[in-house]
C-alpha cells in the first residue's frame, strides 16, 4: 500500500508569528501521523525557523520552487536545490501552475528543476494539470499526459523511483471548486496508465496527490479513490486544525484501506 502524503503549500503566505502558531497547533499531535506522511512547504525563507521547532522524523520540510542551476554561482535572488538540502529540505514542488502561468515555466524547465532538486537529494513533486479551457474543449486528458510525458523524456523514468506526482487542476486551486472524486480518480487513472506504459513497478509505488480546493469537509471522499494517495493543501494549509484534519481524513482512508 501506498503511504499517503499531505503536502502544505503555503505559497507566498506566512509570517514567524504564523509558524510559531503552526508549532503549536502540531506540539503533540506526532503519533497521528504514522500511516500519513506530513510535509510542511512554506515561503523558503521560513524553513529554517519551522524545520528548528519540528520533531525531526515526524513532520517533513518541502520548498515550493527551486533554480534549475546545479552549481553555485551569479543567479541573483535564486535559491538551489543544494541549498534547501543543506538547511534540511526533503522535497520540492516543482512546475506548480502558478509559476507555469506566473513565470513562464516550460515543461523543459520543470523538467530542469526535478532533475537538479534529485541531484540535490531531493524529492520532487511534480505538478500538472489542465486549465478550465483545455477541460473544456475536451484535452484534459491529452494535457496532462504531455506534462508528464515531458518530463519523462528529460529525465527518464527511472527518476521517477523517487518522485511524486500531484494533479492540480489549474480551475480548482484556489477557487473552492475542488475535482469531484470521479474526476479526480479519472484523472489520477490516465497519470498512472501514463507511468505503466514505461514501467509498471515505477507507477504501482509513486504517489500522486491531488490538489485544488482540498478542505476538511472533503478530503475524505476523495481520499477514498484508489488512486489517489494523498493532497496538496494550498488555502486550508494556512489553519493548522484544518490542515490536521485533512491529515486524519487521510489516516482514517489508509485505516479502511487496510480492511
Ligand atoms: C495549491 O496551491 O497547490 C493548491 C492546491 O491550492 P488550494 O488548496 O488553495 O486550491
Amino acid at each position: 500500500m501506498r503511504r499517503a502524503i499531505v503536502a502544505a503549500n503555503w505559497k507566498m503566505h506566512g509570517r514567524l508569528a504564523m509558524v510559531r502558531d503552526y508549532l503549536a497547533g502540531l506540539q503533540g499531535r506526532d503519533g497521528e501521523y504514522d500511516s500519513v506522511e506530513l510535509l510542511l512547504c512554506p515561503p523558503s525563507v521560513y524553513l529554517p525557523a519551522l524545520g528548528r521547532g519540528l520533531d525531526a522524523g515526524a513532520v517533513g520540510l518541502g520548498a515550493q520552487d527551486c533554480s534549475p542551476e546545479g552549481e553555485d554561482g551569479a543567479f541573483t535572488g535564486e535559491v538551489s536545490a543544494r541549498m534547501l538540502a543543506d538547511i534540511g529540505c526533503h522535497y520540492v514542488i516543482v512546475g506548480h501552475s502558478e509559476r507555469r502561468r506566473r513565470c513562464g515555466e516550460t515543461d523543459a524547465l520543470v523538467a530542469a528543476k526535478f532533475a537538479i532538486a534529485q541531484a540535490a537529494g531531493l524529492t520532487p513533486i511534480l505538478c500538472v494539470g489542465e486549465t478550465a479551457a483545455q477541460r473544456d474543449a475536451g484535452e484534459a486528458k491529452e494535457t496532462v499526459k504531455a506534462q508528464l510525458e515531458a518530463v519523462i523524456g528529460q529525465v527518464g523514468i527511472a527518476a521517477f523511483g523517487s518522485a511524486s506526482l500531484a494533479y492540480e487542476p489549474v480551475w480548482a486551486i484556489g477557487t473552492g471548486r475542488a475535482a469531484t472524486p470521479e474526476t479526480a480518480q479519472s484523472m489520477h487513472g490516465v497519470l498512472r496508465q501514463t507511468l505503466a506504459s514505461h514501467d509498471g513497478d515505477i507507477a504501482e509505488r509513486l504517489r500522486i496527490l491531488y490538489g485544488g480546493s482540498v478542505k476538511p469537509a472533503n478530503a475524505a471522499e476523495l481520499f477514498a479513490q484508489p488512486d489517489l494517495d494523498g493532497a496538496l493543501v494550498g488555502g486550508a494549509s494556512l489553519v493548522p486544525k484544518d490542515l490536521l484534519a485533512i491529515v486524519a481524513a487521510a489516516a482514517a482512508a489508509a485505516a479502511a484501506a487496510k480492511h
